[in-house]
């Protein structure tokens, strides 16, 4: 009975009072979790019976699990039953609409050649601003700064969450897009943004152009879409002299808006009032896949769906930022299918980005390749070499780096379980794509050959 009035009362503050970034921020400073708690169990509950009678995927899905929406409050209530990135990928889209869509965007591409299709409403996407500028807000964009966006347009929302979110800062910003490195840098510097916004890979690449060719004074620069090392971090702020580079973890099925990194770096705060969060399957150090559901949504929202992302709890220990109430998530150090089981562990791409962050002479585009070798499992480096770098003294350090952040792997690497094996490439061969996938298992290969 309480439980149906929190929530009306809450949507209607929510829209109506809460427009300003800075408000809405010192709001969600302020709110007891007991009510945010309370507002998750009846919004859940809201959207299980609306995507139950609305959705010929979930009507399908609740009769066959036996799931009764009107008894559904909490993840668990759910009992065995996630949404997939195979369901999306396997039923139509029409299968998961509940009410007209507007607007459409896809994952980017995979390998396995279908990407998912994600649809919104205009209201949805507004609303997704409103939460995404009091992020901003939270890393310190105010109205007056100039906004550099040099996002990749085709077919994917990271830009339309930064659209939006500005649209409710007001500040001025000139869209450059995901153009050639050296045209962004030479067009942007006319407007000397101090903030600026892009995909980690591309924006490397404009920065390497400010190395040589001047910076100005930037605040932040927010980048999205892919990881980021904590190396090429480091190498990003210290081009851009004073600037601090800023991190959002997104995914196309949540308008690229699922956290927010902490202005002390170190995690991303999620919205605990716009999605009901669950890591499933941890390990013992509380690593597992990252699941949500997308409470106000009216288009296709999602139920309990699996994120294929690898990451755990981080304590709010320290934060003192507008966030500081808000569950805060670790670094992503994964996907699902990357994790690879062989000799040398149970490995991800974050070892990699870990063993090889404090070698300068190791450039930024590297790749990892399982091999079978005669016996036991062959790890393939082959990274791009620095003109000054020396590969034996390469070699050196990625051993001790191993042996120091990596104790157990270097046991069974000195008892023969596994071999390296370095392969040295110029600068710029190895990546032909937007996105080098980092670590592969080319074991599979062998087998069929
Ligand atoms: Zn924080």
């Amino acid at each position: 009975m309480v439980l149906s009035l929190v929530e009306p009362a809450f949507d209607l503050l929510d829209r109506s009072l809460l427009g300003s970034p800075r408000r809405r921020l010192r709001v969600a400073g302020m709110l007891p979790t007991t009510l945010v708690d309370r507002l998750q169990r009846a919004k859940l509950h809201r959207l299980v019976r609306y995507a139950g009678k609305h959705s010929p995927f979930y009507r399908e899905k609740f009769r066959e699990y036996g799931i009764n929406p009107r008894h559904v409050y909490t993840h668990a209530d759910l009992g065995d039953f996630f949404t997939t990135p195979e369901d999306l990928k396997s039923r139509p889209v029409e299968d998961f609409l509940c009410a007209r869509p507007e607007a459409g965007f896809e994952t980017t591409g995979t390998s396995l050649g279908v990407n998912k299709r994600v649809y919104f409403s205009n209201q949805e996407m507004l609303d997704y601003g409103r939460d995404g500028a009091a992020g901003l807000y939270n890393l310190g964009l105010r109205r007056e700064d100039i906004v550099l966006d040099g996002f990749d347009y085709s077919f994917w929302n990271a830009p339309f969450t930064a659209y939006f979110s500005l649209q409710y800062m007001r500040c001025f910003h000139v869209i450059g897009a995901f153009i050639e490195p050296q045209e962004l840098y030479d067009r942007m510097k006319v407007y000397r943004p101090n903030v600026i916004l892009g995909v980690p890979t591309h924006m490397v690449r404009v920065t390497e152009v400010a190395e040589r060719e001047g910076v100005w004074p930037v605040k932040f620069l927010l980048l999205g879409g892919e990881n980021l090392s904590e190396r090429t971090r480091a190498y990003i702020e210290s081009v851009w002299r004073g600037a601090r580079v800023f991190l959002t973890y997104g995914q196309t099925e949540n308008f690229g808006m699922t956290g927010v990194e902490c202005p002390q770096k170190g995690g991303y705060h999620v919205s605990g009032l716009g999605l009901v969060s669950e890591i499933i399957q941890p390990d013992e150090q509380g690593y597992g896949e990252y699941v949500y559901s997308t409470l106000d949504r009216t288009v296709m929202p999602f139920i309990r769906y699996r994120s294929a992302d690898i990451t755990r709890w981080t304590r709010n220990g320290g934060c003192t930022c507008g966030l500081r109430v808000m569950p805060r998530l670790d670094k992503i150090i994964g996907r699902c299918d990357e994790l690879i089981n062989c000799s040398m562990g149970n490995i991800s791409p974050y070892w990699f980005e870990e063993i090889l962050r404090d070698i300068p002479a190791v450039g930024n585009e590297w790749q990892v390749k399982v091999r079978r070798g005669d016996r036991d499992d062959i790890i393939e480096f082959h990274l791009e070499l620095n003109e000054s770098g020396a590969e034996g003294a390469v070699r050196e350090q990625i051993f001790r780096n191993i042996e120091t952040r990596f104790p157990d792997c270097w046991r069974y690497y000195t008892k023969g379980f596994f071999e390296f094996d370095f392969h040295f490439h110029a600068r710029h061969t190895l990546s032909n794509g937007r996105k080098l996938r980092r670590l592969i298992d080319a074991r599979k290969d062998a087998w069929s050959q």
